[in-house]
């Protein structure tokens, strides 16, 4: 049954359908395929990519673009390889994933990689402890990206200020329940 709800925004779906891989989200049939062969949907049940697709079908921004479910997908792009109507589910949740980070709505832990990989060139810098043993057990030296490349790219885009400038959000994104659905 479709769900009356003042929540539902046609532009919303046109702004999907407007992207590079967006326009095969009018071809699902809700046929569940991606949810069953999703990792992460089998541990986890809030996170259901076909309902995620229906409810970027209905317009339903507060249920994507605003939930924090989105952000448990892996992009192992599972669902889009299985997909019998050639919907690219994967890249349609990046997109989303695209318009909620511009809200702010990111996960703390990502924003504290984003900067880590600002400053270092990597986004999970090894300890000195980690650097002695790896060096014991005679595993070769982690190169890092220079920062200053990855420093001049993120500016080119944009990507650093969306890092830098954001209030908090680990409050407003851990208040909001995992959409039930
Ligand atoms: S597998 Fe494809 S057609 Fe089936 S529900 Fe998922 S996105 Fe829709
Ligand atoms: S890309 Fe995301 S939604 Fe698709 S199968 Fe992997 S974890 Fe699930």
């Amino acid at each position: 049954m479709v769900e009356a709800s003042s929540e539902m925004n046609s532009s919303f779906r046109s702004e999907i359908t407007a992207t590079h891989e967006g326009e095969s989200l009018n071809f699902c049939y809700q046929c569940s395929t991606c949810s069953g062969c999703c990792p992460v949907f089998r541990y986890n049940p809030k996170f259901n990519p076909r309902r995620i697709i229906e409810n970027t079908l209905l317009g339903r921004k507060d249920r994507t673009v605003d939930s924090p479910t989105i952000w448990f997908c892996t992009v192992c792009h599972t669902c889009t390889e299985k997909c019998p109507q050639g919907v690219k589910v994967s890249e349609i949740i990046i997109e989303l994933k695209n318009l909620s980070s511009k809200k702010g709505l990111f996960p703390i832990h990502l924003q504290e990689e984003a900067k880590a990989l600002l400053e270092f060139g990597m986004v999970s810098p090894s300890s000195k402890a980690i650097l002695s043993r790896r060096e014991k057990l005679g595993l070769p030296v982690i190169e890092n990206a220079p920062p200053e490349e990855i420093r001049a790219l993120t500016s080119f885009t944009g990507f650093d200020k969306l890092v830098a400038g954001k209030k908090p959000m680990e409050g407003e994104i851990q208040k909001k329940e995992a959409v039930e659905e």
